[in-house]
């Protein structure tokens, strides 16, 4: 597609989030700009369903008090519900996260696009990925990416016990915090597919869960374009748009990042990561 196509779709798009008025728009994670963080719905396992924004009626069912954090002293991280979905507050901002990395074949690509243009993005990476590649985590920490526990072995974690949950999330964080610097503070379900279990212990190891809006489905590998086209039909203020740096041959999504990266940001996006509060 034709940068200015999608800046045009772009705009169609945008036009339908603001009807939704600003209920339709409230919601989920602060973005660094000071707002307060609040839980979203959950997506289905696995999580086609979560590509487009709620209606405003599905926002109606939720109850009017009860979305923020609840109380908690500095440092400790409340045990959420539901994963949270997108950036909350005004501004069109959006957030790009890459899954199931890092991998040499791809990860170096993606980065080179980001530094290209400035901007920064979130890697949820699994353990046994990122001891292999402590150089890729590393690189990560010195441009400014948000790095997110992404679990061991990408396991479904609902068919899990605690202890093996456990597992698979301490020993991330451990080596996250080898190569990155520090610990994690965001985590991601493989597949989508959180449970209580898996939400007590984020909160344990100071972790917030964080789901995506819109995914592109890259996995399925449906071609370059077609991934630039969900991008670009799902951009919207607060987005979280989910790709993958690995788990499979992924040289589709590296190009249509270097599609849609500079024709977001020429729609006026602020491409960045998300920063954590506490209230
Ligand atoms: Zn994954």
């Amino acid at each position: 597609m034709q940068k200015d196509q999608l800046l045009i779709r772009r705009r169609a798009v945008l036009a339908g989030a603001a009807a939704l008025g600003a209920a339709g728009v409230a919601s989920a994670l602060a973005p660094g700009t000071g707002e307060r963080a609040a839980p979203a719905s959950a997506p289905a396992a696995g999580a086609p369903a979560a590509r487009r924004p709620l209606k405003p009626s599905e926002y109606r069912l939720r109850p009017l008090t009860g979305y923020d954090a609840p109380p908690s002293t500095p440092g400790r991280t409340p045990v959420r519900r539901e994963p949270l979905l997108r950036l909350s507050g005004r501004g069109r901002t959006m957030v790009l996260t890459f899954d199931d990395g890092p991998d040499p074949r791809y990860t170096p690509d993606i980065l080179d696009t980001l530094a290209r243009y400035e901007t920064r993005a979130m890697f949820f990476v699994c353990g046994e990925m990122a001891a292999e590649n402590p150089d890729l985590l590393a690189r990560m920490a010195d441009e400014g990416h948000v790095v997110g526990n992404h679990t061991w072995s990408h396991p479904l974690l609902t068919a899990l016990g605690r202890r093996r949950i456990r597992t698979e999330m301490e020993r991330t964080s451990d080596v996250i915090e080898k190569a990155h610097g520090s610990r994690p503070e965001w985590f991601r379900a493989p597949y989508g597919a959180w449970n209580r279990a898996a939400f007590r212990l984020g909160a344990e190891l100071g972790m917030e869960p964080l789901a995506w809006t819109v995914d592109t489905l890259d996995w399925t590998t449906p071609g370059t374009r077609t991934i630039v086209g969900r991008v670009a039909d799902g951009a919207a203020p607060g987005v979280v748009v989910l790709s993958h740096d690995a788990g499979g041959e992924r040289s589709q999504s590296v190009r249509a990042l270097r599609r849609y990266l500079p024709a977001l940001l020429d729609s006026g996006y602020h491409v960045t990561v998300p920063r954590r509060q506490y209230v």
